[in-house]
């Protein structure tokens, strides 16, 4: 089984979305991790010494020993999944679509390219079809970047695209209380967080109301005709370790009643699921009726941290509906999300082992060797 699977290098992999990949892609049936790389604080080092692990349960063993690298190719992999900074991850993530590698990223400064999709499996697969484009205008070769979107933006999305499937969205106003995970670590200073909600978060309003009419849009020859949608938000730090809680209001294009907007969130599902990609939940967005659902604690583990929960669907009286939904920000927001990604990618024909001919800055002979032997 082991010699099947593909090589998964991952950049940023000391971080808190770092982690996570190393932790969702330990015992994962399709993907080996093989390469680790980080800032030149963690390099030359193995990744047991590099990384102060900070998540729930030991660091899985196979990572321990692999030498942490710089992030820049060759590195011993087919393809990489990104969390690097996004004062980096332009330049980091091109070098590698240039030597070849597939680049998997949930770092932001790609996100908007016409060219590049912005990819939930479960709302716009299609989007996949502008990476022969990207490939051919950008001189990539076999190499290519596929981004996920920011964290509070997937979290919507879910819940969003099946009422703009069923209903058509006009407007939707959002407000979101964000976790303290999602600025990284040490992320926000305690003395800042504690008793206290922070107004403010870099870039993110911008980022909600641009991503999210990307992900609803369609496919138009080459690039990707935006959702026509009116959107706003409104973003908050909270002090919640993981999870972030999206307060939603729609206006929607056509009247809709309360149970069809309620049916048409729980059955929504996707390629994914028909697919049954190994990361994919067994339900995208679960509705909950109690009263005072989700919360970050209770909810944000839900189809193993990969579902959204929607919970308080009500009319509203100022727009048609209002709810709360609430997604964990470093699986089904970053980690998760571009490992579901990677899956499709594989499930389409656009991933694979690389070939020698995508490989033009091939190991060096010590380490190739070594690698054909692990394999
Ligand atoms: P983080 O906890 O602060 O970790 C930063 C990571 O970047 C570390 O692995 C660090 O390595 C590495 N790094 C820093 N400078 C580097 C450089 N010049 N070259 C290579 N690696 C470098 O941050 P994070 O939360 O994991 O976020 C990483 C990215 O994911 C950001 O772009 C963020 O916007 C995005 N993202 C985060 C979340 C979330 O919930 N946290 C969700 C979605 C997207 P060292 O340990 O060696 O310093």
């Amino acid at each position: 089984m082991s010699a099947q699977k593909l090589r998964a290098g991952i950049l940023a992999a000391t971080g808190t979305v770092g982690q996570r990949f190393v932790q969702l892609l330990a015992n994962h049936p399709q993907f080996e991790v093989t390469a680790l790389a980080a800032s030149d604080r963690s390099q030359n080092k193995p990744y047991g010494e590099a990384c102060t692990w900070r998540l729930v349960g030991d660091m899985p063993a196979a990572v321990r020993h692999i030498p942490v690298r710089a992030p820049e190719p060759p590195l011993d992999c087919d393809f990489v999944f990104s969390s690097l900074p996004s004062d980096c991850a332009r330049e980091v993530e091109e070098q590698f679509a240039r030597a070849g590698y597939p680049v998997v990223s949930n770092s932001a400064p790609w996100r908007m390219e016409p060219d590049v999709p912005l990819l939930i499996p479960e709302i716009n697969p299609e989007h996949l079809g502008l990476i022969e484009g990207q490939r051919r205008n950008r001189g990539f070769g076999q190499g290519y970047i596929v981004t996920d979107p920011n964290c509070s933006t997937i979290t919507l999305a879910l819940a969003l695209a099946p009422l703009e499937a069923q209903f058509g969205l006009e407007a939707v106003a959002v407000t979101t209380m964000q976790a303290i995970s999602g600025a990284g670590y040490p992320g926000v200073a305690s003395m800042d967080i504690a008793d206290n909600v922070i107004p403010y978060i870099s870039q993110e309003e911008e980022k909600m109301e641009r991503e999210a009419r990307k992900i609803l849009g369609r496919l138009a020859g080459t690039t990707v005709r935006e959702a026509p949608v009116r959107l706003s938000a409104q973003c908050n730090r909270v002090g919640v370790t993981d999870g972030h809680l999206v307060a939603v209001r729609v206006k929607l294009a056509k009247p809709a009643k309360l149970e069809e907007v309620r049916h048409a969130l729980q059955s929504f599902s996707g390629v994914p699921q028909e697919l049954h990609l190994h990361s994919a939940p067994e339900r995208p967005v679960i509705v909950r009726e109690e009263a005072d659902r989700p919360q970050p604690r209770l909810d944000r583990d839900a189809g193993r941290g990969m579902s959204v929960t929607v919970g308080r669907l009500f009319p509203d009286r100022v727009l048609d509906y209002r709810f709360l939904v609430l997604g964990h920000n470093t699986i089904r927001g970053a980690a998760g999300a571009a490992i579901l990604n990677a899956e499709l990618l594989v499930a389409k024909g656009l991933l694979g082992a690389r070939s020698p001919a995508s490989a033009p800055d091939a190991l060096p002979t010590g380490r190739q060797a070594e690698s054909a032997a692990r394999r």
